[in-house]
């Protein structure tokens, strides 16, 4: 198999390794000791600061979206959330379900927001803001710096999402005043999905403990206390967390967050180019990419979910199907996980070949 979703994706063979090993008994020093390194090396790495932390929910990513905004805002706040496709959406969702008040910036379709945009809730009384960072459904990162300037001018609580980028674009919680931030396990951590992370500045700890959410599981509290000793308050996805801790510490001896970055840049560069000197028919829908994913339209009209029907039953290759109105027209190619150029030339190598059988 030769993985190019956006999650789960391929493992190195240090993190297939540990999956291998038997899942050990968690309440001891020596899982704590792991613990505590995870922790460590998230916030070195999302630049969470010295007085942040980070606690790791055994749950999906939309776990801890939910965590997120049942332990950091209340019917008392107003949130402003961009929903520009179906993971901003699902913050949307969450925030109706939790009936915490909010307002949506619906961003053009494939487009970054605008500071324009924004300037139209400038002193409205809003406390939070919701962003997916990549809004990996369509590929769109929006520019988080816009978005900072504006939490800050306003004074606004904000929550980043970056489950999809993470460890694939530049980003510093410290310096763009982000109070949380939230990643998963299947993403660019390219381990088993299971575990979602949230790292927090202390104004966010802050916050979780002066709130009381109507939730045991999801109770942030409960994961602060306990991570304070390298242990989560109930059975965690103890194997995953070994394998994260292996992957992390792969990334830091490889040289750490920015080429980890670089590296997964690289390969989004080469695919892209590739697929434009192969004048493939399609065409890149976002006009601000991650260095995550490429969402791309078929321009012929052929159905983009039987280029990935075909690739993956005829070639043993996979990428990413779209789901819900977008399944025929926008299809996903990943550049993260354990991934290198040679991988690319192979998906390219397939295409052609389709293209040779008039199915491309
Ligand atoms: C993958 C992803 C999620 C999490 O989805 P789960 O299926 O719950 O892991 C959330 N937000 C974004 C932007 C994602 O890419």
């Amino acid at each position: 198999m030769l993985n190019f979703t956006v999650g789960p994706v391929m493992s190195s063979e240090t993190v297939c390794a540990v999956g291998a090993e038997q899942v050990p008994y968690f309440r001891t020093p020596e899982f704590s000791e792991v613990m505590i390194e995870n922790e460590y090396l998230i916030k070195k790495f999302a630049k969470a600061g010295n007085d942040g932390r980070v606690v790791f929910m055994t749950g999906s990513g939309t776990a801890s979206m939910e965590a997120a905004v049942i332990n950091f805002f209340t019917a008392k706040d107003k949130v402003l959330v961009i929903d520009g496709g179906s993971f901003g959406h699902r913050f949307v969702e969450i925030l109706e379900i939790h009936e915490v008040p909010h307002a949506v910036i619906k961003p053009e379709f494939g487009h970054n927001i605008t500071a324009e945009q924004l300037a139209e809730f400038d002193g409205q009384g809003f406390t939070g803001f919701l962003v997916n960072l990549n809004e990996t459904s369509v590929g769109v990162l929006y520019d988080i710096n816009l978005i900072s300037d504006f939490c800050r001018r306003n004074d606004i609580f904000l929550v980043v999402d970056s489950i999809s980028s993470f460890l694939c674009d530049p980003f510093n919680m410290e310096e763009l005043n982000v109070q949380a931030m939230i990643t998963g396990s299947q993403k660019a951590l390219a381990c088993p999905p299971g575990i979602s992370v949230i790292a927090m500045s202390s104004a966010a700890v802050e916050r979780v403990y002066s709130n009381k959410p109507k939730a045991l599981y999801l109770d942030l509290k409960l994961a602060l206390k306990n991570g304070e000793r390298g242990q989560t308050p109930f059975t965690c996805a103890v194997g995953i967390l070994r394998q994260i801790n292996a992957r992390l510490k792969e990334i830091d001896l490889a040289g750490g967050v920015q080429s980890e970055i670089n590296r997964i840049g690289r390969l989004a560069e080469y695919f892209r180019k590739r697929i434009k000197e192969e004048k493939f028919p399609f065409e890149i829908i976002s006009d601000s990419l991650s260095n995550a994913i490429t969402p791309l339209r078929p321009v012929n009209g052929r159905s983009a979910y039987d280029i990935f029907t075909i690739l993956k039953n005829e070639y043993g290759i996979w990428i990413c199907p779209n789901g819900g109105e977008l399944k025929e027209n926008v299809f996903r190619v990943g550049h993260i996980g354990a991934l290198a150029e040679s991988d690319f030339d192979i998906l390219i190598k397939a295409m052609r070949d389709m293209r040779s059988r008039g199915l491309l």
